[in-house]
This record gives C-alpha cells, structure tokens and sequence, in this order.
C-alpha cells in the first residue's frame, strides 16, 4: 500500500519529536562536567551566581582551595572569592572577540599539573560565553541606574535604595534619615555663564556630597539640581548635622569663568523614615522641610521632625 506525502511527514515529525525528547533528557540528565556547567550557566545572568557555578564544577574535576575573580564595570570593581589560597597559582584572563571579561585566579597547596590546567582551559572555555552575557547585563544594569552628568546612582537607584531601606526598617525597627539637597538659585548660574559651566558646578556638587558623608551612606542624583543622601541607622539629629556638614563643603565650591568666580550654596531638608511609612511619604516629609528651608532664606538646613514635643 502507498502511504500518502502526509503520513510519511507525520511519521518522520513524531521520529524527531521522540529523538528531541531524547537528547533533552540526555542534556538535562548529563553527568558530563561541561554539559552540565553551559546549562546551569545559561540558566542566570547573575555573575555572582555563575562563578559560584564554575567554582562548583571546576571544584569536582579539578580541586582548589580559592577561585577569585576581578572584573571592573562601568568604574565599579566586581570581586568574587572562595576560601583561602595556597602557593599555587594559576591566572587566567578572560578575552572573547578582543573584549576582556575580567581576570580569574585558581590557587592551591599542590603545584597544578599540565593536564590539570588543560582541564581548566576547556571549563574555561565553555564558561567565557555566559560570562560575557553576564557581564554585558550588569553594565546595562550599572548605567540604567547611574546619572551619566556625575557619575553618582540615579533617582531609579535612590527608589530602589529607599523601598529597601524601608522594608528593612520596619522588619528590624531601624532608623532610617533621608536629606534633600537643592542648589540655591542654580537658574541664575546657567542664565549667567551658561549650561557648560552650570553642568561643572553640577558635577563638583556631587564629588563635595561624597566628600561630606560616610561610606555607609549614598549620594543621589534625584533631579536637575537636586541631591538626596539617605542615611541608614541616623537620627534626625545626626542626619540635620550631616546636612549642615554638606552646606559647609558645598559652599566651598569655586569655578571660574572669565573674570568671574562662580560659588554655590545649597538648601536642605531631612526627614527620618517613620515605621510603617510609605517611601513616598518619606520623600514628600523631606522636601518639605526642604521647601521651609528655601522659604527661610536658603542656605540652611529645616527638619520634619518625625516627633512632635508638647
Ligand atoms: P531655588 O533656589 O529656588 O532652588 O532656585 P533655582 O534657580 O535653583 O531653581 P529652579 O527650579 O528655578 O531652577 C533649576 C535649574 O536647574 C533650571 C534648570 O535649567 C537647571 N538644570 C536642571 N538640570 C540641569 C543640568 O543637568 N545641567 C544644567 N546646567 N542645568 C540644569
Ligand atoms: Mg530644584
Ligand atoms: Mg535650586
């Protein structure tokens, strides 16, 4: 009996369906190292995530006491390391299609044979590719929440930062401050001697902002001439001696132009995050009090006190 084009087609779909069902199963089932490290790879973006990965698959073929990898993107240092190291070393840069994907070091007690670091150039090689996608995500990641003017995190960045601050206060009963910067009568700057040197002031501002504050806490580019620094674990006393700290570095800032010699000062507002509080009633708190500090006369820091007395 002749069998129709169409059986014959049907056939054949269910023999490769049966075949793909296979090597799906083959694939996910593999005990083979380098399988197994390109799918678990491909599965996150995360480069912390996939140097936990390789660690773990390089750990079963070839043992190490410490894998460290250093990668610098868009100016921030990326380090990830495990246990202690030995004598032994072996350095590794990771360069696909003339790009550098950051610098990867395996040491140990015992000396790494020929065919030990043969093993580790083959894992290494599987890896380079989800380590470049990787990489490309957090720089994307980076500069979606980084004011290119700068260089300090975004109003995105500060949102994020202020939802986890918040959350983090009301689980652990943490006191929280948030201080509102504006520059003084930024307009008449740019009115006077133009946006390049208004964008200058702008750029000095936030260097004086990282200048004035500890590490703990983060400067934000939160609008056009505005800053925002949240303090984690302050007081509204500490955070209004911080703010006042800043007025003083901002008002050293001196750029000139021509025969003229700009200065800046800035006005503050602070408010302490409340239990249970929104971020965004937080953020209207502070910009309140930075609105009082402009109505009084700029160059001066007002508080939304978080208790009011008597
Ligand atoms: P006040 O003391 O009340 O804050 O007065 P101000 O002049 O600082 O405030 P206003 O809101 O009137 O003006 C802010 C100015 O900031 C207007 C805007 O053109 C300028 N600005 C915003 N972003 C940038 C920027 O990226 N570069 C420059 N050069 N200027 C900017
Ligand atoms: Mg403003
Ligand atoms: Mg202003």
């Amino acid at each position: 009996m002749k069998q129709s084009p169409g059986i014959t087609g049907s056939v054949q779909t269910t023999q490769k369906l049966a075949t793909l069902v296979q090597t799906h199963k083959n694939w996910n089932e593999s005990p083979d190292v380098l399988t197994r490290l390109t799918r678990r790879l491909s599965t996150t973006l995360s480069l912390a995530t996939q140097m936990g990965i390789i660690a773990e698959e390089m750990m079963s073929v070839i043992p190490f006491d410490c894998m460290t990898y250093r990668h610098q993107i868009a100016s921030k240092d990326f380090v990830y390391a495990t246990g202690i190291g030995g004598p032994h070393r072996c350095d590794y840069r990771l360069n696909l299609e003339g790009q550098f994907y950051g610098s990867l070091t395996f040491s140990r007690k015992r000396r790494f044979t020929e065919r030990e670091l043969q093993g580790l150039e083959l894992i290494l090689g599987a890896a380079i590719c989800p380590v470049r996608n990787a990489c490309q995500y957090l720089a994307v990641e980076q500069a979606a929440l980084t004011d290119p003017l700068t260089g300090i995190p975004n109003k995105r960045a500060m949102n994020d930062a202020m939802a986890r601050a918040t959350s983090l206060s009301n689980r652990h009963g943490l006191q929280n401050s948030l201080i509102l910067c504006d520059l003084d009568h930024f307009k008449s700057i740019n009115d006077q001697y133009g946006h390049i040197i208004g964008d200058r002031v702008l750029q000095l501002a936030a260097q004086e902002l990282q200048n004035a504050i500890r590490t703990s806490d983060e400067v934000y580019r939160f609008g056009g001439e505005e800053f925002a620094i949240l303090l984690p674990q302050t007081s509204e006393a500490d955070a209004r001696a911080v703010a006042d700290r800043i007025r003083q570095f901002i008002s050293t800032i001196r750029v000139r132009c021509g025969e003229a010699t700009i200065a800046v000062t800035t006005s503050c507002g602070v408010a302490m995050g409340l239990p249970e509080e929104d971020p965004k009633q937080w953020l209207a708190r502070a910009d309140e009090a930075l609105y009082r500090a402009k109505d009084n006369g700029r160059n001066c820091t007002r508080v939304f006190a978080a208790i009011t007395h008597g």
